[in-house]
C-alpha cells in the first residue's frame, strides 16, 4: 500500500490515500504533500493579501511569491524574473506555443512539433493553423522517440518556434531535448534570426533535471499536482528576451506575462512540492525505476501477448505502458479497481473519449491494441507489496 511506513525515498513525506487502496496513477496526478500543504496553508486566511497591494497586510503574499518564484528558479538554474506562474500545465503550454508563435508572426509562420505532444500542445497548434501557421508534426519512432535529425530537416526559413516534451505522459519516453535544442539554435545563428524552443516537462519533474541550461530551452512547462503539489497552478520558464505574447491579459501580473491576481497559496504549494520533489530526485529515480522494471519484467513472464510501449531504458522511471492483445484496457481497468487498484488507459486528459490513443497510434499500434493498453506510473509512496499484488491480480 502507498503508505509513509515503506520504504520510501522520503521518509518525511506524508500522503492521506485511502485505506487498502494501491495507487498507480501518479502520471495523472498525485496526492498533496502534507508538507506542502502546510506551507501552502496561512495563504488562504491569515496572509490572504493581494500581493499587488502595498500596505503591510499584503506583504507576506508578495514575499512568499517572491520566495516561491526563487526556489522554482534554483531548481531551474534560471532568474527569479524567468519564472512566470499560470494556472497548470495546460495554460503553460498555450502560453508558450501561442504566446511565442504570435509575438514572431511577422518573421515567419512555421512551428514544428511531434505527433505525440499533450493536447494542450497539438490544439494550441491546431488553433494557431487557423491564422495562418503551418504546423510540422513530426511523427516518432516505434519507441515514441523523435530523432533530432528530422527536427533539424523539418526547419524552414519560416520556422519560429519548436516545441518538444520532455518526456511522455502516456508512455514514458524521454526525448533527446538537448541535443535537438542546439540543432535548433544552430540554425538560429547561422541564419541570424530566433527560433523559440519550448519543451513541456510536465511529466518530467521529479524525475529528471530540469536544468534549463543543459536542455538549453528557451521556454518550459511545469505542472504542480504532478508532482505532490496542489492541481491548478503551474509554471513556465521565459528565457530573459524571448518573445512572448501574453494570452492573458488584465492587470499586468507576473511581468505581464500573465495577468490575473496570484494564486498565491498554489504558488507556494508548487514551490515547496518541487523543492521536495528536486531533493528526493535521485532516491525516487532509484526507488521507481526498480519497482517498474518488477512490474514489466512480472508481466512479460505471466502474461502472454503483452507488448511494452515506450523506449524499454529511455524512460520515465515510473512509468510502465503495456498492451495486450484481444483485449481492451477499460475492463481491466474495472477489474484492477475492484482489486484496489488505480491505473489508466490511454491518458486520463483523453479518458472522456472512446478515440484511441493519438501516441499509441503515432508509435505503430493498430486501433485495436492501442485500445487494449493499460498504463501504471509509480510515485515514490509505492512499496514491492503494490508490486506483488498487481502481478497476483493482472494476469
Ligand atoms: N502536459 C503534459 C505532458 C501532461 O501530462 C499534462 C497533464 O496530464 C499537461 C500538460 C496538462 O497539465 P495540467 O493538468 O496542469 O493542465
Amino acid at each position: 500500500m502507498n503508505s509513509p511506513s515503506g520504504p520510501a525515498p522520503d521518509p518525511e513525506a506524508a500522503h492521506t490515500y485511502p485505506e487498502a487502496q494501491i495507487y498507480m496513477d501518479h502520471a495523472a496526478t498525485t496526492s498533496v504533500d502534507e508538507r506542502v500543504l502546510a506551507a501552502m496553508m496561512p495563504y488562504f486566511s491569515a496572509s490572504f493579501g493581494n500581493p499587488s497591494s502595498i500596505y503591510s497586510l499584503a506583504q507576506d503574499g508578495r514575499k512568499a511569491l517572491d520566495e516561491s518564484r526563487d526556489t522554482v528558479a534554483a531548481v531551474l538554474g534560471a532568474r527569479s524574473g524567468e519564472i512566470a506562474f499560470t494556472s497548470g500545465g495546460t495554460e503553460a503550454d498555450n502560453l508558450a506555443v501561442k504566446g511565442a508563435a504570435l509575438a514572431l508572426r511577422g518573421v515567419g509562420n512555421h512551428i514544428v512539433t511531434t505527433a505525440i505532444e499533450h493536447h494542450a500542445v497539438l490544439h494550441a497548434c491546431e488553433q494557431l493553423e487557423q491564422f495562418g501557421f503551418e504546423v510540422t508534426y513530426l511523427p516518432v519512432d516505434g519507441d515514441g522517440l523523435v530523432s533530432p535529425d528530422s527536427v533539424g530537416a523539418a526547419l524552414t526559413e519560416q520556422t519560429v518556434l519548436v516545441s518538444v516534451m520532455l518526456a511522455n505522459n502516456e508512455i514514458g519516453t524521454i526525448q533527446p531535448v538537448p541535443e535537438i535544442s542546439r540543432i535548433v539554435r544552430e540554425r538560429a545563428q547561422r541564419d541570424d534570426r530566433t527560433i523559440v524552443m519550448h519543451t513541456d516537462a510536465v511529466q518530467g519533474a521529479g524525475y529528471l533535471s530540469l536544468d534549463v541550461g543543459e536542455l538549453g530551452v528557451d521556454l518550459l512547462s511545469l505542472s504542480a499536482h504532478k508532482f505532490y503539489g496542489p492541481k491548478g497552478v503551474g509554471a513556465l520558464y521565459v528565457k530573459r528576451g524571448t518573445p512572448l505574447e501574453p494570452q492573458i491579459v488584465g492587470g499586468g501580473q507576473e511581468r505581464r506575462r500573465r495577468s490575473g491576481t496570484e494564486n498565491v497559496p498554489g504558488i507556494v504549494g508548487l514551490a515547496a512540492a518541487l523543492e521536495f520533489a528536486e531533493s528526493r530526485r535521485e532516491a525516487t529515480v532509484k526507488h521507481c525505476s526498480r519497482l517498474r522494471d518488477r512490474i514489466i519484467d512480472g508481466l512479460t513472464e505471466c502474461i502472454e501477448d503483452v507488448r511494452l510501449n515506450g523506449h524499454r531504458t529511455r524512460r520515465l522511471a515510473n512509468n510502465v505502458n503495456v498492451s495486450f492483445q484481444a483485449v481492451e484496457g477499460e475492463p481491466i481497468l474495472l477489474g484492477l479497481d475492484f482489486a484496489g487498484i488505480s491505473a489508466s488507459s490511454g491518458s486520463a486528459c483523453s479518458s472522456a473519449s472512446l478515440e484511441p490513443s493519438h501516441v499509441l497510434l503515432a508509435i505503430g499500434l493498430d486501433a485495436d491494441l492501442a485500445q487494449g493498453s493499460l498504463r501504471m506510473s509509480l510515485g515514490h509512496g509505492n512499496i514491492d507489496e503494490d508490486v506483488d499484488s498487481l502481478l497476483n491480480v493482472l494476469p
